[in-house]
């Protein structure tokens, strides 16, 4: 057997381990669960890193950023309510990972990042495993009018408030993902468009997130944001 095929099922077995550690978890969503048994989170970080790549962790993936924790992405999805074929947008693209497990359920994918090297990263990635979707470099706290309204918008960096821009890019009854807080940790709050101008707001848990940096968000200059 050749090492390349020797190393893919060690991967594929840790995925499976993984994804037995998120039910385990209270993560129930199935089309969640075969997404991230699915994709090759190995890929997504550095090499020197990915024999810990199947492990419930944030890892760095340069730029003081980290690609979120299996758990945390898992959580974030599952509670956008992914529909296939519904139109998504991501803010904070980072290493891709939760933009691919977003197209592996079929969504219709639009993801932000404003650092120009991991958004550069990130597309070869995606486009190497053959995932077609919409990238952007900039502030995601403005969201991306063009091709607005979204079913979903999911932020993956922590927020000192809902950025405003977002909620006005939601669908009726679209949802909105986004983690606010402090730097310390955000709770993870869900908006949903309950008509033209109404809102219904759901708390869930504290997670830690990077800083969302932007008009919408925190300042630049922080010692996170190298
Ligand atoms: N979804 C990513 C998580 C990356 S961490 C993944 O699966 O790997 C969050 C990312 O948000 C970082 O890459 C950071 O640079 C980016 N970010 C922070 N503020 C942003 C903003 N205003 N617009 C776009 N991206 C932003």
């Amino acid at each position: 057997m050749s090492g390349s095929s020797k190393a893919n099922r060690k991967f594929k077995y840790r995925r499976n381990k993984l994804v037995e550690k998120l039910r385990s978890k209270g993560i129930h969503d199935e089309s969640v669960l075969s997404a991230i048994n699915k994709i090759p989170r190995h890929l997504f970080v550095d090499t020197a890193l990915e024999n810990r790549a199947y492990e419930d962790s944030a890892l760095p993936i340069g730029k003081g950023q980290t690609i979120s924790q299996p758990y945390t992405v898992a959580a974030q999805t599952e509670l956008l309510n992914v529909k296939q074929g519904e139109k998504v947008l991501e803010i904070g693209t980072g290493s891709g990972y939760q933009a691919a497990i977003l197209c592996e359920m079929r969504a219709d994918v639009y993801t932000i990042e404003r650092h120009k090297e991991l958004y550069h990263n990130a597309r070869e990635i995606l486009q190497y495993l053959g995932y077609r979707l919409r990238f952007k470099l900039g502030d995601g706290t403005l969201g991306w009018s063009a091709y607005a309204p979204y079913d979903c918008i999911v932020v993956t960096a922590g927020a000192p408030v809902v950025p405003d821009e977002l909620i006005k890019q939601l669908k009726l009854m679209g949802r909105l993902v986004v983690p606010v807080g402090d730097h310390e940790k955000q709770k993870m709050i869900r908006i949903t468009r309950i008509s033209e101008d109404a809102y219904e707001e759901e708390h869930f848990n504290n997670f830690k997130f990077v800083p969302l940096i932007g008009k919408k968000g925190w300042e630049e200059g922080r010692s996170t944001d190298t």
